[in-house]
């Protein structure tokens, strides 16, 4: 059996750990063979050089075991990448971003712990996914719903702290994350917020602090692991009303971001706003052999019979208006009346009320998995990866950046699928790209098409949300302000919480002392 070692650690001293770790959690929750370890891999990672291979992947079944397993991790070096379920697949699944970490694997804390019916919050353990939650909440038929991503196979805590977004009016999910309980690497248990008051019934509620708000310290970090929180739902609206419109011209992009901004910050829109390209329903149709007998990109004289043939323009938006029936119209309107002054475009309405079968949709808070056949757009063994820098909402920013993104695209030869995620005053412009594991040419094409991409963003200003494991570390770089002061105080502190270094080496490109000089 070849296990793959954490840097400046042998075999007998990391047997050694893995029998500590085994006497504490019990045999079967530490996982060593190359079998065993598939799951813990980056499913969609290129096929060469394979990297972020897991050293191990352990499994506490408490808080207990968990203070237990840092205990061991301190003593013995020995680095862990916490996940809840591992399934943020385009960022590297369950993987870490150093190979030979030991993934710590928190799934099986999947504890619903509190649904407070009154205001509308679930407390939940780590462990717990979307398809959990709203299970819960049906078969206790409580009236509240869920924010949920796309594809719903990861769970509610591991993608908000990730930043994730989702449907519905809590779907900027962050920030509806309120009241932590954290694990620091020394053992010691944490609440954040009016949770660091013994029995304030307030932990939930309110999302500031008495002093420093230190919630956000633990999103994209490694500086600690929750092992709970508060997320907020939503009440069970009486009606859905969809109002959804095709937009005929690529250059339909830049008069509709600049009015959805300016309909958000009047406060008409509710929840996520979303608008793509035709290639994101396409894409997922695993009907790209019809036109394109290789893997090269589709040629664009085929694109208007694409667009025909699905019924589609070349941007596609659907707005969710959530409650009471007379609001709901009153806000469409107003959003039809202001579209009216830029396009001929109308839009369809169609609308869910209360004790109606709920449509098998995340904007109803039904999860879903089939926008993972995505990955398979190019082979069976495909994989996607994004490329998600923030801009300001503005016409000329968001119009240049899809036209230079579909450049390179071009020059890369991979099809191009462009969305704007419209948070409150920003705009994400999403660029997904798809190819085949296997094919090595592919994989070196999709990792230059990334790296032109965000040095492009970078060229402007913009930068990167979020990132796959592979890219942490350039992402990093590029906020520089300063000659990279906030890094510096990223590293000060991990070194100053986690002083072993033994959490989530690299990850966001914050290393601890030991494993920096190795990386440089
Ligand atoms: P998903 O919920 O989509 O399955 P993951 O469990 O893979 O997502 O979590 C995404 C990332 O968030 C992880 O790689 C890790 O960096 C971080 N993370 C997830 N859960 C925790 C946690 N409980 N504590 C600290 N960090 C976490």
């Amino acid at each position: 059996m070849s296990v793959t070692l954490p840097p400046g650690m042998d075999g007998t001293a990391f047997a050694t750990a893995m029998r500590a770790l085994a006497s504490e959690i019990g045999n079967e929750w530490v996982l060593v063979t190359e079998e065993d370890l598939v799951p813990f891999k980056d499913a969609y990672g290129f096929a060469e050089p394979v990297a972020h291979v897991p050293g191990a992947a352990i499994s506490p079944g408490n808080v207990e075991e968990l203070r237990a397993v840092l205990r061991i991790a301190n003593e013995h070096g020995l680095p862990l990448w916490p996940i809840s379920r591992g399934k943020n697949y385009g960022y590297g699944g369950a993987a870490p971003v150093m190979s030979g970490t030991v993934v710590l694997d928190l799934g099986r804390m999947r504890n619903i712990l509190d649904i407070d019916e009154k205001h509308g919050v679930a407390v939940v353990e780590p462990g717990v996914s979307f398809f959990d939650l709203y299970h819960h909440l049906e078969r206790e038929k409580i009236p509240f719903w869920c924010s949920l991503p796309g594809h719903a196979l990861g769970s509610v805590l591991g993608n908000a702290l990730e930043y994730g977004l989702g449907y519905g009016p809590t779907g900027d999910r962050a920030n509806n994350l309120v009241g932590m309980e954290v694990m620091l690497p020394s053992g010691e248990l944490i609440r954040t917020g009016m949770g660091a008051m013994d029995g304030s019934p307030c932990w939930n509620l309110f999302p500031y602090s008495y002093g420093p708000s230190w919630d956000r310290m633990f999103m994209q970090s490694n500086f600690g692991v929750v092992t709970k929180a508060g997320v907020w739902l939503y009440p069970e609206p009486e009606e859905v009303l969809t109002i959804a419109i095709e937009l005929p011209n690529e250059s339909d992009i830049g008069w509709l971001v600049e009015a959805l901004a300016a309909l958000r910050m009047r406060g008409v829109l509710q929840g996520r706003v979303y608008t793509s390209n035709f290639m994101r329903v396409v894409m997922v149709s695993g009907r790209r052999g019809e036109w394109s007998e290789d893997s090269r990109a589709i040629p664009e004289t085929r694109f208007k019979d694409i667009m025909g043939e699905f019924d589609l323009g070349w941007w596609g938006l659907d707005l969710n208006f959530y409650g009471e029936p007379e609001l709901n119209r009153a806000r469409a309107k107003v959003v039809a009346d202001v579209f009216s002054r830029y396009t001929t475009q109308r839009f369809k309405t169609h609308s869910w009320k209360r004790g109606e079968p709920r449509p098998q949709s995340p904007a109803h808070g039904v999860p879903i998995s089939f926008p993972l056949r995505l990955a398979n757009w190019v082979s069976p063994n495909g994989g996607h990866l994004g490329f998600s820098p923030i801009l300001p909402p503005d016409r000329t920013a968001i119009e240049q950046q899809i036209s230079r993104s579909r450049a390179l695209f071009r020059k890369h030869d991979f099809d191009f699928y462009g969305a704007v995620t419209l948070g409150e005053r920003h705009a994400n412009v999403v660029n997904m790209l798809a190819y085949d594991r296997s094919d090595a040419d592919m994989g070196r094409r999709a990792d230059a098409l990334f790296r032109e991409l965000m040095a492009d963003a970078k060229a402007r200003g913009f930068g990167e949300y979020r990132s796959h494991l592979s890219y942490m570390e350039d992402v990093a770089q590029t906020y520089d302000f300063n000659g990279g002061s906030l890094h510096r105080l990223n590293e000060w502190m991990k070194d100053a919480i986690d002083p072993n270094g033994i959490l989530a080496p690299g990850k966001q490109g914050i290393w601890p002392t030991r494993f920096r000089e190795k990386q440089a």
